[in-house]
C-alpha cells in the first residue's frame, strides 16, 4: 500500500497494469483484437487514452458467447489453461459463463484477501460461508481469499438454515459471509427456535454481497443487531471480479480496489464522466483477469464517486452509500426518483415486517408503488402497520404507496439475489 500513497502513484499503477494487460490480451483475445482494433491496436500510457476506447456492454459479451458457444471469444489463452468455470445466474437473460485460469483465480482470492484484511478479520479467525457453492460465483473466491489470508472457512454447502446455525454456534464461527437477505433470514429463524445469535454465537464480523443492503443503513443496523456483529458490504460481479469493499473506518459506502481495478462513473445516457459527488453508472476496467478481461465494461450498477478522504487513510475512490441499485431499476414516480436501496431502507426500519415486495405500476402516463408487505413473528398486532409503512414512505421518499398486507409464508425468501422490485 505505501507505494499507493497519492493520488498520481495509484493512476501510474494502474497505467502500468493496464499497458502490461492490453499487451497480452491483443496477442490472442479474439474479443477484444476485433473490438479494439479499428484503428490498430491502441497504445495506451495514459488513463486519458484508456478513455478513448469503446465500452464493453453486457449483451456484446452475451451475444458473443451465443455467437461462439458455450465459452464465447473473451479468452486471452487456449482452454486448457483455464481452471475454473462459474455462470451468471441470468436473471436477466440469458447466463454467461465465465472461465479463469490459475493466475487469475489466484488475483480473485487476493482481491478477497483485500475484503477481509479491511474489514479486520485476521488469520485464525473461523469464516462461515452460509451459501450452496453452486454454479454461480457468489463466494467461492471468498473461500479462496480466507485460506489465503490464513483464516478457518467452514462451508454451508447442502445446509439447511438450521443445520448452519447450529454449525456457527458449534464450530465458533466469528465471521459471516452471505447475502444481507440470507443473514437476516437466518437470524429471524434462530429467534423462531428461541437462539439468541447474539448470546450464543461467535460472530464479530459479517460481509455482505450479492445485493446492495449491507450498505443501506437500515438494513445494516438491523443485520449488526440480530448477530451483535459489525457489518460489512462487499460489491462484486462474475464478469468483473471482486472490486468494492468497506473499511473499518465505514464512512457509509466502499472503497474500489483501485490497485486492481479502473473505475470510472458515466451518464447512462450520454456516456460522458459525471462530476464528482455526482450519481452515474459505473465503468470497470479489471487489471488482474489476463486471461478473460472487461474493458471499460458498463456494469449497470448506480453509484455516487467521491475522492473526499477517508478516515482509514486510503485513497482509493469511494462510491457512496455503496451501489445504490441498478440503472434499470430505477423509477420515476411523480417526479420523484426512486431507487430500490431507498425503498428498503425504510422497510428495513420496521423489525415487525419480514419480506416485501414493491411493485412500480405503469397506469397511462402515471406511475404508482404498490406495496406488500408481510409480517413476521415479532409482529404482535398488524392494526395500523399499512398506514405506518405508508406514513413513513412519505416522510422519507415523498411519496405514498398503496401497501397491502399478506400472511406469513406468503412471499418467496431468497439466499442469492433478491427481487423484490418489480415494474409492471
Ligand atoms: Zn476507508
Amino acid at each position: 500500500m505505501e507505494a499507493l500513497s497519492n493520488r498520481s502513484a495509484i493512476e501510474e499503477h494502474q497505467v502500468k497494469r493496464l499497458h502490461q494487460m492490453l499487451h497480452e490480451v491483443l496477442k490472442t483475445n479474439e474479443f477484444y483484437r476485433t473490438k479494439l482494433s479499428s484503428d490498430g491496436f491502441p497504445e495506451i500510457d495514459s488513463l486519458k487514452k484508456l478513455k478513448q476506447l469503446p465500452f464493453t456492454t453486457k449483451t456484446e459479451l452475451v451475444q458473443d458467447q451465443i455467437a461462439r458457444p458455450p465459452f464465447g471469444s473473451d479468452l486471452t489463452f487456449s482452454l486448457e489453461k483455464y481452471i475454473r468455470i462459474h455462470q451468471t445466474s441470468g436473471t436477466t437473460g440469458k447466463p454467461m459463463y465465465w472461465l479463469d485460469t490459475e493466475e487469475s483465480w489466484e488475483w480473485w482470492a487476493e482481491c478477497w484477501k483485500t475484503i477481509f484484511q479491511a474489514a479486520g478479520v485476521r488469520p485464525g479467525d473461523r469464516v462461515y460461508f452460509a451459501f450452496s457453492f453452486g454454479p454461480f460465483i457468489g463466494f467461492w473466491a471468498g473461500w479462496e481469499g480466507a485460506r489465503k489470508l490464513g483464516a478457518l472457512a467452514i462451508s454451508g454447502g447442502g445446509q439447511s438454515t438450521a443445520q448452519r446455525i447450529r454449525a456457527i454456534i458449534d464450530c465458533g464461527a466469528t465471521v459471516l459471509v452471505c447475502t444481507p437477505t440470507y443473514a437476516i433470514h437466518m437470524a429471524s429463524e434462530a429467534r423462531k427456535t428461541g437462539i439468541d445469535l447474539v448470546q450464543q454465537s461467535s460472530i464479530r464480523i459479517s460481509i455482505h454481497a450479492g445485493e446492495p443492503g449491507a450498505s443501506i443503513p437500515s438494513t445494516k443496523k438491523m443485520i449488526e443487531e440480530m448477530w451483535g456483529a459489525k457489518c460489512y458490504d462487499h460489491p462484486g460481479a462474475t464478469e468483473v471480479g471482486a472490486f468494492g469493499f468497506e473499511c473499518e473506518a465505514r464512512p457509509g459506502g466502499v472503497h474500489v480496489n483501485e490497485s486492481e481495478f479502473i473505475a470510472e462513473v458515466i451518464d447512462p445516457e450520454s456516456g460522458v464522466a459525471v462530476k464528482e459527488g455526482d450519481k452515474g453508472e459505473l465503468v470497470i476496467t479489471n487489471l488482474g483477469r489476463i486471461g478473460s478481461p472487461v474493458i471499460r465494461y458498463r456494469t449497470g450498477d448506480l453509484v455516487q464517486p467521491t475522492r473526499e478522504p477517508c478516515e482509514c487513510g486510503r485513497l482509493f475512490i469511494r462510491l457512496e452509500g455503496g451501489v445504490l441499485g441498478r440503472v434499470d431499476d430505477m423509477v420515476v414516480v411523480r417526479g420523484i426518483n426512486v431507487f430500490p436501496s431507498a425503498i428498503e431502507n425504510v422497510m428495513r426500519e420496521f423489525p415487525e415486517i419480514d419480506e416485501f415486495r414493491i411493485e412500480a405500476v405503469q397506469r397511462r402516463a402515471l406511475t404508482e408503488l404498490r406495496l406488500t408487505l408481510e409480517p413476521g413473528p415479532e409482529c404482535t398486532s398488524t392494526t395500523g402497520l399499512a398506514e405506518r409503512v405508508a406514513q413513513k414512505f412519505r416522510e422519507s421518499i415523498g411519496l405514498r404507496p398503496q401497501v397491502e398486507l399478506v400472511s406469513p409464508g406468503t412471499l418467496p425468501r431468497f439466499e442469492l439475489k433478491a427481487k423484490r422490485f418489480f415494474k409492471l
